[in-house]
C-alpha cells in the first residue's frame, strides 16, 4: 500500500486490517485493562515477548492506528501519541536527557516550547539558543556534552525556516539526536526523514487533525539515528535492532512516568479529521498564499513574514523542501498608528482565538495574549511589536477571507 499517494493511504488505512463487521474504522477501544487467558501471556506481554496491551495509559489498539498513520505519513519506523503535543515534547526531552547534557535549540521556537526548555535548563539540561536558519551557529554551538539538536521546521510565530538539511548532515556527523517540531508544515508539506531526522514530533491538536475538537501529539522515529552512539539507553530497551531504542524508551518511560496518554476517543477524532490532511492543507497553503499577497502590498501593514513571499529570508529553501506549499501561518505587523484592538474587532469571518492548522481562520494580536506573560522587554528583545498579529489561514473561500480583512483595515 506504500505506493499510493498520501490521501489515499490514509483513508484505506484501518479496513485493510479486516476490522470486524467490515467496520471502516478501528473502534474506540474503552478498556482500562487487558486481560489474558494464561499467567504466562499476561507475564510475556508485560515483558514485551508478545504484542499485547496491558493498561491503557501505555496504550490502545486505538491510539496504535493512529501511531501507525503518521508513521505512514512520515515514511518512518514508528509513532507513539501522547495527550497534546507538549507532552510529546515533554516525554522526548525527559527520557532522553540527563543533568549536564547540552541540548542546542533553535532560538525561534513556539512560546511554550521555549518555556519547557527553561524548566529543563533549571534542572541542569545545559542549554544553547541559536539563530539556527543558519546551520554554521548549530556547529559552531557543538560541546563535549552536546547530546541532542532541537528545531522547527517553520517557526511559531515568526516563519523562520531552519537550516534542515545541512543541519540533518552535522548531526549525522556529530552522532547527534536530531529533533525536527514538525507543527508548522505538516508531514504533507515534508517528512522529517528528508531532512536526516532522528525524531520528528507534531502537534496533532493542530493540522494533523484540523477541525479544532481535539488535543493530541506524536513522535515519530525515522529510523535514521543508531541508538547505539547514544550513552542515555537504559538496558532494559536495549533489545531488537539498535535504531529502535530511543522510541522505546519515550513510550516506555515517557507514558509511565509522565502519563501524558492520548485517550482512544481523541485519537479516534484526530484519524478521521487526518484523512483530509492534505486537502485541507492545499486548500490553507493557496488562502494564505493569496492574504499574504494582498495584506504584503495594503499601505496599513509594516511587515508581512510568510515563506511563500518572495521576500522571506528562506523563500528558495522552501520552495524546495515542502512541495511547493509554504503552511497556514502569517505574521502580520500592523503599522504603530493602527488601534490594533479596533481593527480585529471589524473582523467578521476571522475568529479571534489562539491556536492554528484549524480549519477557521484564527487571529490574535501576539503581544497582548500569548507573549503578554513575559513583558515589554523581552518582547522588544524578539521583535514582538505591539501591532503584531498571528494569523492562522483556514478553508474558507478566497474571496471571503480577503474582503474580511481589507474591510478591517479600510
Ligand atoms: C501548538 C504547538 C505545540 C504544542 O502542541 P499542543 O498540542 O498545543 O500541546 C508544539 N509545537 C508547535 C510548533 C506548536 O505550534
Amino acid at each position: 500500500m506504500t505506493n499510493k499517494g498520501f490521501t489515499t493511504n490514509i483513508v484505506h488505512h484501518d479496513h485493510k486490517d479486516k476490522l470486524t463487521h467490515g467496520a471502516i474504522h478501528r473502534s474506540i477501544y474503552t478498556s482500562t485493562e487487558y486481560a489474558y487467558d494464561s499467567a504466562e501471556d499476561l507475564a510475556a506481554v508485560f515483558q514485551g515477548r508478545q504484542k499485547g496491551y496491558t493498561y491503557a495509559r501505555q496504550g490502545t489498539p486505538t491510539t496504535a492506528s493512529l501511531e501507525a498513520k503518521i508513521t505512514a505519513m512520515e515514511h518512518a519506523q514508528a509513532t507513539v501519541t501522547f495527550a497534546t503535543g507538549m507532552a510529546a515534547l515533554t516525554a522526548t526531552f525527559f527520557t532522553l536527557l540527563r543533568q549536564g547534557d547540552h541540548l542546542i535549540s533553535s532560538k525561534h521556537i513556539f512560546g511554550n516550547t521555549n518555556s519547557l526548555l527553561m524548566t529543563l535548563e533549571s534542572l541542569g539540561v545545559e542549554l544553547t539558543l541559536v539563530d539556527a536558519t543558519d546551520a554554521k551557529n548549530v556547529a559552531q554551538a557543538i560541546k563535549p556534552n552536546t547530546r541532542m539538536v532541537f528545531v522547527e521546521t517553520i517557526a511559531n510565530p515568526g516563519t523562520q525556516i531552519a537550516d534542515l538539511e545541512k543541519i540533518g548532515k552535522i548531526c549525522a556527523e556529530h552522532k547527534l539526536v536530531y529533533v525536527i517540531d514538525s507543527t508548522l508544515s505538516s508531514p504533507y508539506l515534508s517528512t522529517g526523514r528528508k531532512f536526516g531526522a532522528s525524531l520528528v514530533v507534531n502537534s496533532l491538536s493542530k493540522h494533523i487533525s484540523g477541525h479544532g475538537n481535539a488535543l493530541g501529539g506524536a513522535v515519530t522515529q525515522t529510523g535514521l539515528y543508531d541508538w547505539q552512539d547514544y550513552p542515555n539507553i537504559y538496558n532494559q530497551y536495549k533489545k531488537n535492532e539498535s535504531n529502535t531504542w530511543g522510541l522505546l524508551q519515550i513510550k516506555k518511560k515517557g507514558l509511565r512516568d509522565m502519563g501524558g496518554t492520548l485517550s482512544s476517543d481523541m485519537a479516534h477524532r484526530i484519524a478521521a479529521g487526518a484523512e483530509t490532511l492534505a486537502l485541507r492543507m492545499d486548500k490553507i497553503c493557496s488562502n494564505a498564499l493569496a492574504l499574504a499577497d494582498f495584506l504584503n502590498q495594503h499601505a496599513l501593514v509594516s511587515k508581512v513574514s510568510y515563506p511563500g513571499l518572495v521576500n522571506h529570508p528562506q523563500h528558495e529553501k522552501a520552495k524546495i523542501w515542502f512541495n511547493g506549499l509554504f503552511g497556514g501561518l502569517l505574521g502580520v505587523e500592523l503599522k504603530p498608528e493602527i488601534d490594533v484592538f479596533k481593527a480585529l474587532n471589524k473582523l467578521e469571518t476571522a475568529a479571534l482565538a489562539t491556536h492554528l492548522g484549524d480549519n477557521r481562520t484564527l487571529v490574535l494580536p501576539a503581544a497582548h495574549t500569548i507573549y503578554y506573560e513575559m513583558g515589554p522587554e523581552r518582547r522588544a528583545l524578539m521583535g514582538i511589536a505591539d501591532g503584531f498579529l498571528r494569523i492562522s489561514v483556514g478553508i474558507e473561500d478566497t474571496a471571503d477571507l480577503i474582503n474580511d480583512f481589507e474591510r478591517a483595515l479600510a
